[in-house]
């Protein structure tokens, strides 16, 4: 094939993002420590416990399978690359353009991985100027109450501001984190159907 590799990532869905063919590439961001590899690692833990023929695509920081959501399958490519790349500039920039929706992971233990999430949603704006990514924030370490420096109704008003789903999560607890990648193949789809109608 002619394609070069920029094409064949390329940022803009197809109309057939999601089916078999084409996988939505959903991008783990946030603070070093807040959790994005445990949840990497629930959403890849569920492929070993399914058929692992269903996993086409696996490392540790990349790893592709089949979800059913609301009766159809969708398959989500999940992409932890963010801390490996943490060299900053042109990698972490290619890795922040390169999803077709992101969840923007903070730890509700951590205020100053809270404010780095609102950096990030500034510079998914600025490479992703499209209406509609899908974004979810995602306040990670639910279950640690008494560390608790970021409030629910915080993480809530700061999604509201930056225009994107909201959810509490623990990794640890295995709490709620199928709910967000559910919630994320749902906001593909609506993008998806909106830009073929
Ligand atoms: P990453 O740097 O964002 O990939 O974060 P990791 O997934 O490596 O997690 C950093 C630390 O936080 C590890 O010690 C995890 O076990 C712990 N951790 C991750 N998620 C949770 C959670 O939901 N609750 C608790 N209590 N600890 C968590
Ligand atoms: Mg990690």
């Amino acid at each position: 094939s002619s394609e070069s590799t920029e094409s064949v990532i390329s940022t803009e869905s197809t109309g057939k993002s999601g089916d078999s063919s084409t996988p939505f590439r959903v991008v783990l961001l946030g603070a070093s420590g807040v959790g994005k590899s445990a949840i990497a690692s629930i959403f890849a833990g569920a492929v070993d416990s399914m058929d692992c023929e269903e996993c086409e695509l696996y490392t540790d920081e990349v790893c592709e399978q089949t979800l059913t959501v609301d009766g159809e399958n969708a398959t989500v490519t999940l992409l932890d690359t963010w801390d490996s790349q943490d060299d900053g500039g042109c990698t972490q920039d290619k890795c922040i353009a390169t999803g077709d929706a992101y969840l923007l992971v903070y730890s509700i233990t951590d205020r100053s991985s809270f404010l780095r999430a609102s950096e990030l949603r500034i510079s998914l704006r600025r490479h992703r100027p499209a209406q509609h990514t899908p974004i979810i924030l995602v306040g990670n370490k639910c279950d640690l109450v008494r560390r608790r420096e970021v409030s629910v109704s915080e993480g809530r008003a700061c999604a509201a501001v930056f225009d994107c789903k909201f959810i509490e999560t623990s990794a640890a607890m295995q709490h709620n984190v199928w709910t967000a990648f559910h919630g994320i193949v749902q906001q593909l789809r609506l993008r998806r159907d909106s830009k073929e109608n």
